[in-house]
């Protein structure tokens, strides 16, 4: 369908909290073409609808990633809920396609398991380990509007903000 341009902190938006999707219609089907162009384009490896600026409860992952074939879709998450996470603790770098080049230590629960419903309306669960539970939880994060920011002092959340702002400000002269 469309690469859209991802919503980049410190933009509003994307505090908003998702509401849910009542029905797997034509305009949810044409939201998951979206996200799918627009991770491609930015080589994510999972993005949530407000970073495209729409507000609906609905995020993907790679399929690799997921556990499928590299071949196979991405994975659409449709009013996701996080059922469960291990005590146990996992502390690594955390990329995010708002926040560009920017890279946060953040301690996340080692394994999750999600429970949502696929784009064929079936309610489906899946349990992530590492990397993959990093992002279901990161991914899910961005429902109720919390963001990698959150886990940092102010003085950090300052020092990204400007760097952030910098390359808006690069983006804007290159559009002249
Ligand atoms: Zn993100």
């Amino acid at each position: 369908m469309a690469v859209r341009a991802v919503v980049v902190w410190p933009d509003d938006r994307l505090r908003q909290a998702s509401v849910p999707i009542v029905a797997i219609d034509e305009s949810v089907r044409a939201l998951y073409q979206d996200l799918v162009d627009s991770m491609y384009a930015e080589n994510g490896l999972g993005i949530a609808a407000l970073q495209i600026g729409d507000p609906r409860r609905m995020f993907i992952v790679e399929p690799k990633l997921a556990g499928r074939e590299p071949t196979d879709p991405p994975v659409a998450f449709i009013n996701p809920e996080v059922v469960w996470t291990s005590t146990e603790q996992q502390d690594s770098e955390e990329g995010c396609l708002s926040f560009p080049e920017i890279y946060i230590k953040v301690k996340r629960p080692l394994r999750a398991r999600v429970r949502a419903m696929g784009l064929d309306g079936e309610i489906f669960e899946i349990e992530g380990e590492g990397l993959m539970a990093r992002c279901l939880l990161h991914e899910n994060d961005h429902l109720t509007g919390k963001l990698l920011v959150d886990f940092v002092g102010p003085l950090k959340r300052q020092m990204i903000k400007k760097k952030l702002m910098k390359v808006k400000d690069a983006e804007l002269d290159e559009a002249g």
